[in-house]
């Protein structure tokens, strides 16, 4: 697949969208708006590759927006649209590389019980950081987590999700499964860095029935993405793997 890459968030908040999962969800962006900060350059992403600049496991922070500035932002935003379903950690990256991440989960909880009490807390995670306690905790305190896990062995990982050399395959494994509610979701996709041959879904699965989700969502590319050569995978495919994952594991996995 080929063709124009998508512009970063230029905010800290965005939306609301007409997400495909959740609904009306108002995005919070903590990550630079100059560059993606990402411990993973997967294959797909749609921001193009992880820059050098932002390829890490931590950060000081001076790129990204202080909690004080993420309550007034995200304060004024749920004035406006006080319906939304969800209000979702997501952006131009991973959320959990901010630094002060836990804190500003607890202020963005007050600001939704304060101003639009129906909606939920969400986030949109690549499992990167689940190694570290102080990120899990935090992840825990929210509603909803949706995790991302691409590939259920090292190969596929290093070569699919090309992660940071901090970041251990087994380590994102064994803290996913400490994490309790979770949602996994999958990009499959062909291709030589694809994930879409037997021996990597046979390995997802078998992850998969190690970690217990709650449910998986999976999906395949739908938009131009970092290495053009990926293919799409249709949706009797992606059945395929829906079928034979509830077969083995019997945790339920939603096509999208
Ligand atoms: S985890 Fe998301 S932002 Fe990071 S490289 Fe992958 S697709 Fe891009």
């Amino acid at each position: 697949m080929s063709g124009d890459l998508l512009n970063l968030q230029t905010g800290l908040i965005y939306g609301p969208i007409n997400s495909r999962r959740l609904g009306s969800s108002l995005g919070i962006n903590l990550l630079p708006t100059t560059y993606k900060a990402c411990p993973f350059n997967c294959a797909y992403c749609q921001y193009g590759f992880t820059s050098a600049k932002g390829y890490t496991t931590q950060s000081d922070g001076s790129d990204m927006p202080d909690i004080e500035s993420v309550t007034a932002t995200l304060d004024e935003a749920l004035e406006e649209y006080p319906s939304v379903a969800y209000i979702t950690f997501s952006g131009n990256g991973e959320p959990t590389l901010h630094p002060e991440f836990g804190r500003t989960v607890d202020e963005v909880k007050k600001s939704r019980d304060k101003l639009a009490p129906e909606a939920k807390v969400a986030i949109l995670c690549n499992s990167s950081l689940v190694f570290k306690d102080e990120v899990r905790e935090a992840l825990a305190r929210l509603d909803v987590r949706i995790m991302k896990l691409d590939a259920g062995d090292e190969g596929t990982f290093r070569r699919f999700s090309r992660p940071h050399k901090n970041v251990k395959f087994e380590a994102v494994v064994a803290g996913l499964k400490r994490l309790d509610d979770i949602i996994i979701q999958a990009l499959f996709a062909g291709g030589e860095a694809g994930n879409y041959n037997d021996f990597s879904i046979e390995k997802w699965i078998e992850k998969i029935g190690e970690i217990r989700p709650n449910e998986c969502h999976i999906y395949s590319i739908d938009r131009p993405s970092a290495d053009g050569k990926l293919t799409l995978i249709d949706r009797a495919g992606l059945l395929k793997i829906k079928e034979k994952a509830e077969k083995q594991v019997g945790v339920t996995v939603k096509v999208y």
